[in-house]
Formats: C-alpha cells, structure tokens, sequence
C-alpha cells in the first residue's frame, strides 16, 4: 500500500451504490477531508437495492424513501458525484480512471465498488413484458407491468433463488398465478446445503405460487396473443405460455471495464485481506473476491450481500486513512436476510453447502426454525427462519471462532 491519504488526496471511488458511499461516508467521519469522487454509471443517487424486491416492488415504498442519500447527512460531505457515466477503463500504475464521456480522473487511491449485475437468457434483452430486478430502473419497469396485469394474470418465474422468491411472494400477494421454474432439484440447495433447502421447500410448497424443479428452460419464445410475454420452452418440448416473464438466475460482477487493466479477475477484482487490489487500489462490495480470514476461514469469497458491501466501504476507508499496514484484516462476520412467504430467512456467517448441520430450533408449527452449521467441530454458520432475535445470540461467537458445542450450549 501507499502512505495513508493526506488533505491534498484525492480518492476516485468507482461504483455509486451502498459499498462506495459508506467508504466515502467513513473517509468524512474519520477526518479525510480530500476531494472524494463517486463515479456512478446509474443517474440515480445511490439507493438501497434490497426493498427493490420487496416493499418497493408491492408499493409500500416510493423511490425517496429508499434512497441512501439523505441530503441533510450527505450535502455537508462536500462528494463530487459523477453519475450517469460509466468508468470505462483503469489504469493501475497511474491510478487513473477514464470514463464513457472521454474524461480521466485521476486519484492518490482508487476505490472499486462497481457490485453485480444481471446474468441474462441469450436474446432477451430489452424484450417487453420480461423482467429481471436489479436496478431501480428495473424495479420500477415492471412494477409498471404489473400494475397493468389483469388479476389473475399467468406469471412465469426463472428461478427459485432468494430474489426470485421475493418477488414471487409480491406477485401472489398482488393476485396474479405465479409458476416458478427451477433447474435444480432443491432450490437454494447449493447455498443452504440440502437438509436445510428441503425444510425450505416446505415453506415453498405452501406459498400459493407453483414451484417446479428440476426444470430446464431452453429458451423464450416470441409473444403472441395467447402469450403477451412469450412462452418458456423447457427441455422436453413444453411451453409456459405467460403473461409476464420475470428472470432470477443470479448476478456476474461487474468487471468488464476493468479488463484491461492489470487487476487480477477471477470471478470479481480480488484482493488481499485488507481489500486491496493493488498499491492504492481497492475493491468492496458484491464485486470484490477477497481474502477471507473471518472464523478460521483462510479463503478468497466473494459474497452478493447487503451486509458485506456496507462493512466493506467502512474498512476500505480505515485502510485509506491509515495506509493498509495498520488497518486490521476484514473479518467481519458475514450476514444476510430474505423476506419470503411472510417469514424471515437470516443467516450468520459462511456456512458451506456441505457443511454438517445441527438443529438447534426444531420447526414449530409456523414453520420457524434454527439450525447450526459446522464443520467437523468448528461453528461456520447459523440459519434461523423467522427467529431474528435468536440468531443474534451466535454473532460473536462466530466471530471468535466458536465450536458446534459451544453453540448448542446458548439457551435460546
Ligand atoms: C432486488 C435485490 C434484493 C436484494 N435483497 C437483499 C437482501 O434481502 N439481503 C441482502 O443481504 N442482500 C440483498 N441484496 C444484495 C445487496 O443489495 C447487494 O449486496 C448490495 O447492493 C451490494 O452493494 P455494492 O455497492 O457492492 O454493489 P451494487 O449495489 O451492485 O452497486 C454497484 C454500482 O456500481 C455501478 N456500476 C457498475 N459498473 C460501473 C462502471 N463501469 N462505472 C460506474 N458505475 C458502475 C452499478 O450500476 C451500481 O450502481 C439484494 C439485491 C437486489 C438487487
């Protein structure tokens, strides 16, 4: 790393969105009062990303109250914003940023915030009546759609993972027959490991939306009268007439512009333990691959979660403001949540798919639970569905490296 950040320093962040804001938020807090510029290819302020799928999507919430730019906190931090430009280019020696427009910015340090974006079927870009939910922008297109559906209207969903879900349960809520269509066999398998997703598929089973697995969607067809939307054609032969098409297969992060520059790219910008990229490079959030030495893990991740990206901003800006070498590893406990089918999916930590899992709450009758993962004897992750205020209880031991017995002895 470079020498810590002083008054004249400029630090380019490159991603407008909840990593690159807290960094900058953090870089004010802790005394940086260079010029900071936030470069953000939306022309949006940055907003909050996980009300997309759900309060935003079922109208409970309007664009300004999900913003996370309050111009009261944020006017006084003096950030230039540069939004509506993509980056379009990095080079790492200079620490220079060129943009869209044809502009450079050039920075003491470089921040890379630019998260995920949306995997997509072949040719079904810009297609009316299909949907995936990334942006506000595509939030709000099909909240537009679907305020203009009949009731009742035939919803065909890509995807069973945790957004797909989310916005299968804001569809069958506003009235409309929603049939989720899902490659694998167990849904969120591949995350919560198979005992777990098969207790979740209980909670999908009772849902009001059709869920079927083990599907293989190969490809959409063009809209008719019968299928404004088009049909989805599974391996096999059958189609899926719909009237509206909504897409959930997952993110890839968002690191073609950086491909020519010397970054290493390996599924996400990856980095060392303190999040540097590079000298005076460093990368947060959904697009960074970093390594993880959290609870015994000595792993390179990279983890799609609101949580993360917020604790990342705030450690890439102590990394900053100290110059690396006396900023502590990232090593925060990992958290994410989902609201789905009236419960609340938590989990604690990285437990792996294959992990051994321990029931700590066994399923009531409302379906609420509280598993533990570990491998061999070492804690890795805790799951509670709808049972926040008990989860809460594993966050430090998680953090201090705990043992499975260690986690059933906690009264809950
Ligand atoms: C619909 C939805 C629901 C979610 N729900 C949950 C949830 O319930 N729980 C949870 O833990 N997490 C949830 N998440 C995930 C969470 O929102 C993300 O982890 C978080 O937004 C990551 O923040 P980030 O700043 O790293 O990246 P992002 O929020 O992806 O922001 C990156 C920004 O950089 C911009 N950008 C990309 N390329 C360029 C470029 N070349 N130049 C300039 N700008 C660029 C992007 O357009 C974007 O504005 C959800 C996400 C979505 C989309």
């Amino acid at each position: 790393m470079q020498s810590a950040l002083t008054p004249d320093s400029t630090v380019v962040i490159v991603g407008a969105s909840l990593a690159g804001l807290r960094c900058a938020e953090t870089l004010r807090a802790d005394g940086f009062a260079g010029s900071i510029t936030l470069v953000g290819d939306e022309p949006h302020l940055p907003y909050d990303r996980p009300p997309l799928s759900k309060q935003f999507l079922t109208g409970r919430w309007d664009a300004e109250r999900i913003s996370l730019y309050k111009e009261e906190k944020h006017a006084s931090l003096g950030l230039t914003m540069r939004l509506g430009v993509p980056a379009a280019a990095l080079d790492v020696e200079a620490k220079r940023v060129e943009l869209a427009d044809g502009t450079t910015l050039q920075g003491d340090a470089v921040v890379v915030a630019t998260g995920a974006g949306l995997r997509r079927l072949p040719g079904t870009e810009g297609r009316p009546l299909l949907h995936g939910v990334r942006s506000l922008d595509d939030a709000t297109a099909l909240r537009d759609d679907v305020a203009n559906l009949a009731p009742g209207s035939r919803v065909v969903l890509i995807g069973a993972g945790f957004i797909g879900q989310e916005v299968a349960t804001a569809l069958v809520a506003a009235g409309h027959r929603v049939t989720i269509l899902e490659g694998a066999q167990l849904p969120l398998s591949p995350i919560v490991g198979e005992e777990v997703a098969a207790i979740l598929l209980g909670l999908h089973r009772s849902s009001g939306a059709q869920l079927r697995t083990g599907v293989a969607v190969t490809g959409i067809t063009p809209p008719s009268t019968d299928a404004p939307a088009g049909s989805v054609e599974l391996a096999g032969g059958e189609k899926v007439p719909a009237d509206l098409i909504v897409v959930g297969i997952g993110v890839t992060p968002n690191t073609a512009w950086l491909e020519s520059s010397s970054l290493t790219i390996d599924n996400g910008v990856v980095t060392d333990e303190r999040l540097l990229a590079g000298p005076g490079i460093l990368a947060i959030g959904d697009v960074a691959r970093f390594r993880w030495l959290g609870a015994g893990h000595d792993e390179h991740v990279r983890i799609e979660h609101w949580q993360t990206a917020a604790d990342h901003g705030v450690h890439a800006a102590k990394v900053l403001v100290t110059g690396g070498g006396l900023a502590p590893v990232f090593a925060a406990v990992p958290y994410f949540w989902s609201d789905q089918w009236d419960k609340k999916i938590q989990v604690l930590g990285h437990p792996g798919a294959d992990d051994e899992v321990s029931m700590l709450l066994a399923p009531d009758e409302e379906g609420r639970f509280l598993v533990a993962y570990h491998a061999g004897e070492f804690l890795t992750g805790v799951l509670a569905v709808s049972k926040p205020r008990q989860l809460m209880a594993f966050r430090t031991m998680l953090g201090e490296g705990a043992t499975i017995d260690q986690a059933r002895m906690v009264e809950l």
